[in-house]
């Protein structure tokens, strides 16, 4: 059943979030589009490492729960505000990832300082402060994501989204990596930064990028 294969897939993006040194203990969520109004989301409150699929909450399109003993993650305004702001979007992975969060605090964006970058847009934002899981949070992070795939979350963290949980994953990976790059280029020096035609070639590359995806092949682990 999709609903199972979803939750099987957003409960090993979550771990992988772990694995790759994007989340720390409880920090951040995960969640996929299961069909136009139906969605899998993380609890709230959990240790990512060790989530099983049954522990991934089925919510609707208004936050009711139609699957999951567990209560849902405390963003879950910002995730159904993202899918219903970006029909393009089927997967959502929002990080506290150190490099990415502390220009957050600086609420600088992320520039185009390396190409890897390109996964998430030629530049990342950072949205406007609010409190966590509030509406207000969502709204200024739609408003910061417009047409892209990720935003700085004022004093917060990172928002990475795209079509699938492996793409949103790469993404907020990328965005993590880079500015870690670049924060250590600023400690040495004055970085010079890739311009827009740049930024968009290579964006244009990463769409044939790597061996090609094949039906059945495995989701993050
Ligand atoms: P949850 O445990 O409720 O998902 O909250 C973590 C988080 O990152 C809030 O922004
Ligand atoms: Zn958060």
């Amino acid at each position: 059943m999709i609903h199972e294969q979803v939750r099987h897939d957003v409960a090993g993006t979550a771990r992988q979030m772990v694995l790759r040194g994007l989340a720390h203990g409880t920090s951040g969520n995960v969640s996929a589009r299961i069909g136009p109004d139906l969605f899998a989301v993380t609890p709230t409150g959990t240790d990512h490492a060790s989530l099983a699929p049954e522990d991934i909450v089925v919510l609707d399109a208004t936050g009711r729960i139609v699957a999951g003993r567990l209560r849902p993650t405390s963003e879950v305004p910002m995730h159904l505000g993202v899918y219903l702001a970006r029909p393009d979007v089927g997967a959502i992975v929002h990080t506290h990832s150190d490099y990415a969060t502390a220009f957050s605090i600086l609420r600088e964006p992320i520039p185009a300082a390396h190409y890897l970058l390109a996964f998430a847009g030629p530049s990342v934002p950072c949205a406007e402060y609010a409190t966590y899981g509030t509406p207000e949070l969502a709204a200024n992070a739609v408003a910061a994501l417009a047409g892209s795939r990720a935003t700085l979350l004022a004093n917060h963290g990172v928002l990475a989204v795209g079509p699938d949980l492996r793409t949103a994953l790469t993404v907020a990976e990328s965005v993590e990596v880079v500015a870690g790059l670049y924060h250590r280029a600023r400690t040495i020096g004055e970085p010079r930064l890739l311009d827009a035609a740049e930024m968009a070639r290579v964006a244009t590359l990463f769409t044939t990028y790597g061996q090609p995806q094949q039906v059945g092949d495995d989701p993050p682990e």
